[in-house]
């Protein structure tokens, strides 16, 4: 695994979240991402209160999967799992940029109360929201795995290994 700590100077953001599982949303903002940051820390939350159907563990292997392209002219992409607080590990891996994905205004109050609070217990660092195209915008995971609970097709919302896997969770 590449270590998370970074070398020479280079401008390293952290992307948080949950990823159960990661969707073509993410995997949006993780390109857009890429061109604000060289290395770009993708941290998979263990200690998650959303109840994810999927293991830490298995969350990172899907996103290893997915992003293991998109690290082109010299960036890099680390992807870990972690617990606790987010800006401590954002200054552990030597992040100065937290990077969130920003869809409609669904997840606006929530962000909104999570940046302050984070600014106030870490100012230096700063967090930057992206959005999304429109195709992805509205690509949620709580939905993909509805979708596919209920036996639909999802293969318009994850690539077709992370569909693979989640049929095999849901519906076996
Ligand atoms: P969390 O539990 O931290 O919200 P998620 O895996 O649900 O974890 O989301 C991680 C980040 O990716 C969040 O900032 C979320 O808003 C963003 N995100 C997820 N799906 C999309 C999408 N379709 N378009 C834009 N941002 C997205």
């Amino acid at each position: 695994m590449p270590d998370p700590k970074p070398s020479g100077r280079v401008r390293t953001g952290v992307y948080p979240g949950t990823f159960d599982p990661i969707t073509l949303g993410h995997l949006d903002i993780v390109k857009r991402a890429l061109r604000v940051v060289d290395r770009l820390v993708i941290a998979v939350a263990s200690n998650d209160g959303k109840g994810p159907i999927f293991s830490v563990e298995d969350r990172v292997a899907m996103v290893r999967e997915d992003v293991k392209d998109l690290a082109v002219n010299g960036a890099e992409i680390v992807v870990t799992q972690f617990g606790g607080l987010l800006v401590s590990f954002a200054e552990e891996v030597g992040a100065t940029l937290i990077l969130r994905g920003l869809r409609a205004v669904s997840d606006f109050e929530y962000e909104f109360q999570m940046v302050g609070m984070n600014s106030r217990l870490k100012p230096e660092i700063e967090t930057v929201f992206l959005m999304a195209s429109d195709r992805h915008q509205f690509i949620s995971s709580r939905f993909v795995k509805e979708i596919c609970r209920l036996g639909g097709d999802i293969s318009q919302f994850v690539t077709p290994a992370v569909a693979r896997r989640l049929e095999r969770q849901l519906r076996s």
